[in-house]
């Protein structure tokens, strides 16, 4: 196949430019053809996962991002710091950093800008960091970059600097410039290189914040979770995408997968379809919608206040968490939000899991709820029986008999929790509960909505 394509194509008249070119250069290329048609093939027939790969497509003298490949015996590290590449010979190279290793290939580039670059693959020995116990949520915005919930309670924004809506006046003005001038003259191949030079400028700004604010997440916390984001989705949308292109969010999830690796690190990227804006990350409850406008909001069910974007990295914080040790061979509990318990207007008859209300709750976590002519909450962790709240029909009240919240499990907020589904419960029934406990006073304190006549 290759002698066919390489060999034999550089006798022939119309191909003769090939012999031109380093032969390394060729076989790598026949090499990307051949990968890129058995994707395009598996993709076709259902083997591949993932996104449809479409049919290979030809390189074009016109792109503007041209680069070769070059494996070890097409290029050489000359002494006093050239480079020679097979065919070209000699080059002279400014080097950004001394090569860590010995390179297996070399892929020189030429940017639409007109930069040269070379680019080493080196097999490089990970370093990894000294340990730490905290870990992160993050939610990716446009707003702000990035929005930073860690285990320890913290909280960090990480601004969007936003490099190419800063230079956007600009751009406009040299594509303008561009657009101007005569099809193939040399004015418009300058134009066109002036473009480039302020998107590669662009481009370059960004990568190097991206660097490192990743840097930053990945030395500072063992695990990183970040949501699976549908960037192809929303660059659909028209008004969004320019806005999520400047962000890069892609980018630089990529970099934060790399230095985790390198550094001993974690990355877990959360489901898409975690309703993490959402749902409260103190109670649980899920609301019906939220605007991208809302940037704060209270929860109906505990009335806490949130910020959008805290409480969207806090909720992928804590089903980050949940889904590794569920995949350390924990027990399964069921995801976050999904079921929120007690439905007004109906009655608790069967047991019902409930959403885990808690980001810091690495332990599985479910609420049971037995009714025939009593009512017993009981909240499990791992299978254990952690606290529970059991109330009796006597005479048309709903009498309080028994409470309990195991110590070890106290100040979780389980006490609230159980008191929430009590109350939903006597509402929907429209029966009144005596006499109240003391959490179940202090939590009706908090939520008027809950306020029942007390016998
Ligand atoms: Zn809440």
């Amino acid at each position: 196949m290759q002698r066919r394509v390489i060999t034999d194509a550089k006798r022939t008249e119309p191909r003769a430019w090939l012999s031109e070119v380093a032969s390394v250069a060729l076989v790598q290329s026949v090499q990307d053809a051949h990968r890129a048609y058995r994707n395009f093939f598996d993709s076709l027939s259902g083997k591949r996962r993932g996104r449809r790969v479409g049919r290979p497509r030809f390189k074009s003298r016109k792109d503007g991002r041209q680069s070769f490949r070059l494996t070890r015996n097409g290029f050489r590290l000359r002494p006093g710091g050239r480079l020679f590449l097979a065919k070209i010979g000699d080059v002279a190279v400014r080097w950004s950093r001394d090569l860590p290793g010995e390179p297996s290939s070399a892929t020189i580039i030429r940017e639409p800008d007109g930069r040269y670059y070379a680019s080493f693959v080196v097999e490089i020995a990970p370093t990894p960091l000294p340990p730490v116990e905290r870990e992160a949520g993050v939610d990716l915005g446009i707003t702000r970059l990035a929005t930073i919930a860690c285990t320890a309670g913290t909280r960090r924004d990480v601004v969007n600097p936003q490099y190419l809506a800063r230079a956007h006046r600009k751009l406009v003005r040299t594509r303008r410039a561009l657009a101007r001038k005569a099809r193939d003259s040399n004015n418009r191949a300058k134009a066109r290189r002036t473009v480039a030079v302020q998107h590669g400028k662009v481009a370059r700004a960004r990568r190097d914040f991206h660097h490192k604010q990743a840097l930053r997440l990945v030395r500072d916390n063992q695990a990183v979770y970040v949501e699976n984001l549908d960037i192809a989705g929303m660059v659909r949308n028209r008004r969004l995408a320019r806005a999520v292109h400047d962000a890069g969010w892609g980018g630089f999830v990529q970099l934060l997968k790399r230095k985790a690796e390198r550094h001993g690190r974690t990355v877990h990227v959360v489901s898409r379809w975690l309703p993490s804006s959402k749902t409260c990350s103190a109670c649980g409850h899920r609301m019906e919608s939220m605007p991208l406008k809302i940037r704060q909001w209270t929860c109906p069910g505990c009335l806490s206040v949130h910020d959008r974007d805290h409480n969207a990295a806090l909720n992928i914080l804590a089903a980050g968490r949940a889904e590794r040790s569920n995949a350390c061979g924990a027990q399964v509990r069921p995801p976050l939000g999904v079921a929120q318990g007690v439905e007004t207007g109906s009655t608790p008859d069967t047991a019902q899991p409930c959403g885990n209300p808690h980001p810091s709750g690495r332990r599985a976590r479910q609420m049971v709820t037995n009714n025939e002519a009593e009512s017993r909450y009981e909240v499990h962790v791992d299978g254990k029986l952690a606290g529970f709240l059991e109330y009796r029909d006597v005479a048309g009240v709903l009498a309080l008999v028994h409470t309990e919240v195991d110590e070890a499990y106290a100040g979780q907020g389980f006490g609230a929790q159980l008191a929430k589904y009590a109350l939903d419960d006597v509402l929907a029934r429209d029966v009144k509960i005596s006499p109240l406990c003391p959490f179940v006073a202090k939590y009706i304190d908090k939520h008027p909505e809950y306020r029942v006549t007390v016998r």
